[in-house]
């Protein structure tokens, strides 16, 4: 059973930032009897879901209107990039807003949160600080953030990025060759 976000490689909005960055735009869960991956609309369901993905694992018909029976909502191939979250990470305090970014050159991605103020906040201590000097914030607890962020799923690096990734050291990929032509 897992939990996986992806990132849509259509239509690349062309109000995006010119950091070459992407976000996460799809979110989807796997079905824990059938296996079928379903998309879940909203990364507030989708915290929801993946707050308690051990204790209350999904299942398609926690979906309205959705059984076992009805084709996947997406399928799990490399014509996305597709990342592989960790389960029970703590649903983001209400007002706050946490983001995933996928550096361009596929190596990682970045998890930062917005505060209610609209502050973008990087790491642990300057959320600690934020909470600190805003006491209006008493009942948010910096245990409810974290900044453990998904696995990309190398095969789904597209193929123009990998070769600049190539050499990275994870694992003995054939590919070890580096960019050289052979024929
Ligand atoms: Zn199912």
């Amino acid at each position: 059973m897992n939990l996986m976000m992806v990132e849509s490689q259509e239509n690349p909005k062309p109000s995006a930032k010119k950091s070459g960055s992407s976000s996460i735009d799809i979110y989807a869960v796997q079905c824990g009897k059938c296996h079928k991956w379903r998309v879940i609309d909203s990364q507030e369901e989708y915290e929801e879901i993946r707050s308690n993905f051990s204790g209350n694992p999904f299942y398609c018909s926690r979906k309205p209107g959705i059984s076992c029976n009805d084709a996947a909502d997406i399928e799990y191939n490399s014509s996305r990039t597709w990342v592989i979250d960790k389960p029970n990470l703590p649903k983001t305090p209400e007002g706050f807003k946490r983001s995933l970014v996928l550096r361009k050159d596929f190596t990682k991605l970045d998890a930062y949160y917005i505060t209610p103020s609209g502050k973008k906040m990087r790491t642990r201590n300057e959320i600690a600080a934020f909470l600190e000097a805003n006491p209006e914030y008493k009942g948010v607890s910096i245990s409810e953030f974290s900044f453990h962020c998904p696995k990309i799923v190398e095969d789904t690096i597209p193929e123009h990025v990998e070769k600049r990734v190539s050499g990275g050291g994870s694992g003995s990929n054939k590919k070890s060759k580096t960019m050289k032509d052979q024929e």
